[in-house]
């Protein structure tokens, strides 16, 4: 078994790491408290590639693997989870759908003035009644002489109101199955299109110098082409969407407990009571010693799942499992770097008191924890004792 990282993912992780503990970290507070989009930090990523990291070349992205763009949003996140869920949301959510299922035109059309990063593109799913249950989606488009007439609404759509957003792929229901079921599919919709409007970001416990809206569609007109994929495959698409940000989510929440423990060991070093540092405390080390098993252990579960990927290999199930132990495993390092803090953990001015309120999303964004166990069970089951324990020796 090999666990070196190639060249290409060591620049990647490198330049992320450099980047984000030079100019991203000292502003992350400031940039919490004031709720602001960080603009400038936006293009300066876009400028090194680290926003297009995995999209195609040809239309503008860098090219590299997903194992790579794992390891830099990892870097990203450690220093702001705001910056690196609007990286994220962008490449996994907005242009992987454009990328992977788009045709060449609308590559050139959409994808191609997005790729690099330099503007955004969005992905809304969610709805007031469409949450887990995906199922639930009430907007609709209708075909009408050449053109889908969109109505409806979304809600806590990522980059989707940012001055430089260029567009959303909205699921509608395009009609019903013979079963009763909805026809959902994917549809393409540029930022100024008459009929399409957004609302004002929302107040949130964490994610805050990131942009989330709702959206509101009212016969909003795209041409019949802006169809992504095939008709009444917007399910499937977005469940194979779903999997990829699961494990970038993942990475997000390694990075944000790596820098629990970064700040832990800090404070456990310089923090003196009973005349001694704090980190001689065996109760300390111990503490210590769970954060940095956890992180290890979920760093590999997502390099594992991304790593499957990058073969073309079924990775679902470790998605998964990545998602929900990496968000679990950031949950239990913030909690214990603030008992490490002692008071001050719980003082706004510390960064781990922004992590604290920050880590609880990564169980809820992109599947919350109980539908990717549901999803995990699944699988297991459908496969029975014999060809789980043989799969899971030879993977
Ligand atoms: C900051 C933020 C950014 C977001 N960005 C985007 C975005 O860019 N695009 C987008 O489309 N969406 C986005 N979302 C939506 C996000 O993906 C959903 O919040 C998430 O999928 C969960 O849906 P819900 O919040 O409606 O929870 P609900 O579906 O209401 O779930 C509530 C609780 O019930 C549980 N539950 C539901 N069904 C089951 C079941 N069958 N079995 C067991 N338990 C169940 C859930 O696990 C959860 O604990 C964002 C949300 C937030 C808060």
């Amino acid at each position: 078994m090999n666990f070196d990282l190639t060249d290409e993912q060591k620049r990647w992780r490198d330049l992320a790491y450099d980047y984000a503990q030079g100019e991203i970290r000292p502003r992350a507070a400031q940039l919490d408290r004031e709720q602001k989009f960080p603009y400038d930090i936006v293009a300066e990523m876009a400028r090194l590639g680290l926003m297009g990291l995995t999209l195609p070349r040809e239309y503008g992205g860098s090219g590299g693997d997903f194992v790579a763009y794992n390891l830099a949003l990892e870097e990203i996140s450690r220093a702001d989870t705001s910056v690196g869920i609007t990286m994220e949301a962008h490449i996994s959510l907005g242009c992987a759908p454009l990328a992977t299922y788009g045709t060449r035109e609308q590559k050139e059309r959409f994808l191609s003035r997005c790729a690099t990063g330099g503007r955004l593109w969005a992905f809304g799913l969610t709805e007031e009644e469409a949450g887990t249950d995906a199922g639930g989606t009430r907007t609709t488009a209708e075909l009408v002489d050449g053109e889908w007439n969109i109505n409806g609404t979304k809600k806590w759509i990522t980059n989707s109101g940012t001055d430089i957003t260029a567009g959303v792929t909205a699921i509608a229901r395009t009609g019903e199955r013979e079963n009763g079921g909805p026809e959902l599919s994917a549809l393409i919709i540029p930022q100024e299109t008459p009929g399409y409007t957004r609302g004002p970001g929302y107040e949130k416990t964490g994610w805050r110098a990131s942009d989330q809206r709702p959206l509101y569609f009212e016969n909003c007109r795209v041409p019949e082409e802006n169809l992504l994929g095939e008709r009444g495959r917007g399910f499937a698409q977005f469940l194979q969407t779903l999997d990829a940000g699961r494990v970038a989510v993942a990475s997000l929440s390694v990075g944000l407990a790596q820098a629990c423990l970064d700040e832990a060991l800090r404070r456990a070093g310089e923090r003196r009571q009973f005349g001694r540092a704090i980190s001689e405390f065996q109760a300390i080390q111990f503490k210590l010693a769970d954060m940095a098993m956890e992180v290890e252990l979920a760093r590999n579960t997502v390099l594992k799942a991304a790593w499957l990927k990058d073969r073309g290999r079924p990775f679902g199930r470790e998605a998964s499992m990545a998602k929900v132990f990496a968000s679990e495993s950031a949950k239990r390092a913030a909690d214990q770097a603030v008992q490490i803090h002692g008071g001050e953990g719980f003082m706004e001015t510390s960064a781990v008191a922004r992590y604290w309120r920050q880590v609880k999303i990564n169980e809820i964004g992109e599947g919350t924890s109980e539908i990717n166990r549901q999803i995990i069970a699944r699988s297991l089951l459908q496969e029975g004792p014999e060809t789980v324990k043989t799969k899971m020796a030879a993977q």
